[in-house]
Formats: C-alpha cells, structure tokens, sequence
C-alpha cells in the first residue's frame, strides 16, 4: 500500500498518462514513454463521466490485467477515478490511489464509500465549487488520505475551457495546510496552453501536476485537444525542474 505521505517528498508530484485508457498497447505505450521522464504516478482512468452518453465511456473493469500489466512493465504506481462506489471494490489491490472527479466531489454516497478503504486520494474541485465545499469533501473522506486538485473552475472569464484559480489552490494549501496538485490540462483544453499553466502551478509554489499525455492525441477517444505527446512533456518536466529550483528556499 502507498501511504500519501511518500507521494509528497521535496520534489513536486508529477502524475502523467492519458485522459482515458483506450486499449491494452495504448497504456502500455504511454506507460513506457512517459516513465523516460520523472513521473511518479500513471494515470489509467476506466471510467469516464462524459457529459453525452453517446461519447466514449471508458473501457471499464476489461481494462483491470491491462492497468497490472502496465505497473509491473513500468514499476510506477497507478491512480484511477472511481465514479462508483462499485469501482473502489473492483480497484482494491491494483489501483495505488483512487481518485474523485469534479462531476463526483459532492457525491457523498461515492465519498462515504471511500471513507471505508485506506488509499490516498486525489480529490478534484468541483467546477463551481467553492474553497470551503472542497474540504467538506475531503472531511467526508478523511483530510489525511487526501490530495486536493484544482482542475479550473466555471467563471465569466471563457477564454479557454475552465479558470484555473490559483488563489483558490493557494488558500487551500496556506489556510487549510492541505497538499495541492495543478491540472493544467482541463483549464486549458489546448494542449499548447497546458504548459504555461503547469509551471504557473509550479512556480506559485504548489505540490505538484497531473497532466494528460497520449501517445497519438490527435486520434484520442477524449480530450483529443488538449492531451499533450510524451515528447511534451519530456520537454514539461525539464522545466518543472528549472522553475522548481528557481523557487526553492
Ligand atoms: C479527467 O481528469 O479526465 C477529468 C474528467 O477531469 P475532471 O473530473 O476534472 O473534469
Ligand atoms: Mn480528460
């Protein structure tokens, strides 16, 4: 089991891999070319709430020996959403660290449900959810197991998909000393802005990113705008060294 606390050394958190896994050589693929880089989580999502029911849905529970596959192929720890609370039964003993979507931070069935397991999670801002409503969620789970993620919020600003408030991250890891990671791939919905977010993450002094990597983005089943190639982020993480040694006391 993987305690939260190894996830938060002195080193931001990078967590990588694709926006949905899509086949079993796909996430092997990815698994392989993002370990080049520093990663220390892969994402393999296999379940995807879609805002339409004819989109892609994830390949669900088939995808389980593919996620074993990947871990022992790669060595790296793996996080997962669970949209269900069947999906944190079926994820026991595979997935290192389960993971709430926005669209479930306020499921307080879902949250119950994981307040009964002992895996760190990362818990992702609702879209309009407020500082104090997220760690409403992460009381119901339980503060220490938790990883906040601010994904971006609904604003009136709409010049790309989502706000990324960094000054609801800040309070959140000032005022309620809670670990936070960026995603920078949501707020931007363009891959060429999901660089410059992650390192405003970064250099705001924030605990880490997860950000979506695919190894074909153009063809990808989801969030094919936005999803950056293994090559980028090689090039991201270099930088994430740069400016978190900029920062560094
Ligand atoms: C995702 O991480 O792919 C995702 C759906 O994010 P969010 O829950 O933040 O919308
Ligand atoms: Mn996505």
């Amino acid at each position: 089991m993987i305690e939260r606390e190894s996830l938060l050394t002195n080193q931001p958190l990078i967590i990588a891999g694709p926006c949905a896994i899509e086949s079993r050589e796909q996430i092997l693929d990815i698994g392989r070319q993002v370990n080049e880089s520093v990663v220390h989580v892969l994402r393999t999502q296999l379940w995807k709430p879609r805002t339409k029911p004819t989109s892609f849905q994830g390949v669900g529970e088939k995808g389980l020996p593919w996620i074993e596959e990947v871990k022992e192929e790669t060595g790296l720890p793996v996080a997962c959403e669970v949209m269900a609370e069947e999906h944190v039964d079926a994820t026991r003993n595979i997935v290192d660290v389960l993971w709430v979507g926005s669209r479930n931070m306020q499921n307080y069935s879902l949250l119950n449900k994981i307040a009964e397991d002992n895996r760190p999670v990362i818990l992702k801002r609702g879209m309009i959810a407020t500082v104090e409503e997220c760690m409403g969620a992460a009381e119901y789970i339980g503060k220490d197991r938790i990883i906040m993620c601010e994904r971006g919020i609904r604003t009136g600003a709409d010049a790309m998909r989502f706000t990324l408030d960094l000054n609801g991250a800040l309070t959140l890891k000032h005022d309620y000393k809670m670990p936070v990671i960026i995603d920078p791939s949501h707020p931007a919905g363009r891959s060429d802005m999901v660089e410059p977010l992650a390192l405003a993450g970064i250099a705001a002094g924030l605990d880490g990113i997860v950000v979506e990597v695919h190894n074909n983005p153009a063809e990808a089943l989801s969030d094919a705008n936005q999803q950056i190639t293994p090559e980028q982020f090689h090039q991201l993480t270099e930088k994430i060294k740069r400016v978190y040694s900029a920062i560094a006391k």
